[in-house]
């Protein structure tokens, strides 16, 4: 197969995690006889610094005709000015938009043999093997919002959903939760805000066509609880934008590191395979304060890169290949900084990249 990936290393430690993630994919592509063809493209804070824009037109250009896109991870406190007229989060929120991303697939799954990196006890732990989907392209961060300078009284954002954003996003849950456990949690506020109201009333309409599900509605506070007190007990969760950034990073410490943890970002735009384009990234940021050291942990970008293979390439065991070389090399203890602990084998990214190559040529 051909296929067209567009790499937005940005900033930060993105550059490295992403060249071990190509690293990956340009072994497999020799292993499967895929040719992955890779454009790398400015986005982010080196695309403000390069070309004046953390968007380029031609970033979006690439992207839009690309069958995936894989992305590092944007901003640093070079760029944090909140006055500055271009922001490098502008960039990212605005190629969501732009490519009409609306569902972030978060799946989190706690390996056995990092059940020590977790601050949760192993007992909390134990069958942890959940995706979390937040909407991605709608209320309080897409809303209308005011914020009047310095000397403000007020300001205030608003969470606005429409009918199609809230049911596209339950469908793509749903027709998640069918291929798992049948198990779907949908999570709103809906005992206050009008906004999480309508999302239920939605959900509850939506889901009914999915008779073999088993539907739950769990409020947003009560939901950050359960995630905590008994994790195990859920399958696939639905959440609007709001809610799922913080929930899935209360989810992401489950698993002990953000070194560890994927996602996809899939909307309704279909590549020349006729599957989703999806922008697939870790869910860690650019970790700033390791940049350069060579001992980020590149195995979120690196299980990125397989979700981009099922996801936008239907190459499932390719996919599952990478997967299992990923098992392989914890399974012999081998750990970047951020997941060690007594015993292990310690090493940088890119000593990391290569083990999980080897990995993948052996099998
Ligand atoms: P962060 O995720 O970058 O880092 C949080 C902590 O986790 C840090 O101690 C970091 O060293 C560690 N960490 C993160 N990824 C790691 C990895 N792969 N290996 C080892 N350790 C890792 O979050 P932050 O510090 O709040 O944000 C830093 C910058 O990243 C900010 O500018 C923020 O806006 C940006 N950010 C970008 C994205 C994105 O591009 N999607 C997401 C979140 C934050």
């Amino acid at each position: 197969m051909d296929a067209k990936i567009v790499v937005l290393a940005g900033d930060g430690i993105g550059p490295e995690v992403t060249s071990e993630a190509r690293k990956v994919l340009e072994a497999l592509g020799k292993r499967f006889s895929h040719s992955f063809n890779f454009d790398e493209q400015l986005m982010g804070g080196i695309a403000i610094d390069t070309v004046g824009n953390s968007l380029p037109d031609a970033t979006v250009e690439a992207c839009r005709s690309a069958d995936a896109i894989l992305l590092g991870a944007v901003g640093g406190p070079k760029w944090d000015n909140p006055n500055a007229k271009d922001r490098p989060e502008r960039g990212l929120l605005g190629i969501r938009k732009a490519l009409n991303l609306f569902a972030n697939v978060r799946p989190v799954k706690i390996h056995p043999q990092l059940v020590s990196a977790s601050t949760l006890k192993e007992e909390v732990l134990q069958g942890v093997d959940m995706i979390v989907i937040r909407e991605l392209t709608g209320g309080a961060y897409f809303g209308p919002r005011q914020e009047a300078g310095d000397a403000a009284f007020e300001a205030y954002d608003t969470m606005l959903y429409t009918r199609p954003e809230i049911e596209r996003v339950l469908r793509t849950a749903a027709e998640m939760a069918l291929a798992r456990s049948k198990k779907l949690t949908s999570v709103d506020k809906a005992n206050v805000l009008a906004s999480s109201r309508l999302w239920r009333r939605v959900a509850t309409q939506v889901l009914a066509e999915y008779p073999d599900l088993q539907v739950e509605h769990v409020l947003v506070d009560a939901m950050a609880m359960h995630l905590i007190r008994h994790p195990a007990s859920y399958d696939v969760i639905v959440t609007e934008n709001l809610f799922g950034d913080i929930l899935t990073d209360e989810a992401s410490m489950l698993a002990g590191s953000m070194g560890m943890l994927p996602s996809a970002s899939l909307g309704d735009i279909m590549n020349s395979r006729q599957l989703p384009l999806g922008l697939y990234e870790p869910i860690h940021g650019s970790a700033p304060d390791i940049a350069g050291q060579g001992i980020s942990n590149p195995l979120a970008t690196i299980l990125s890169a397989a979700m981009l293979l099922r996801h936008s390439l239907g190459l499932e065991a390719e996919a599952a290949a990478i997967e299992q070389a990923v098992d392989a090399v914890l399974n012999e203890g081998v750990r970047t900084p951020d997941v060690a602990h007594t015993g292990s084998e310690v090493v940088g990214t890119p000593v990391m990249g290569d083990l999980v190559v080897q990995k993948l040529l052996q099998q």
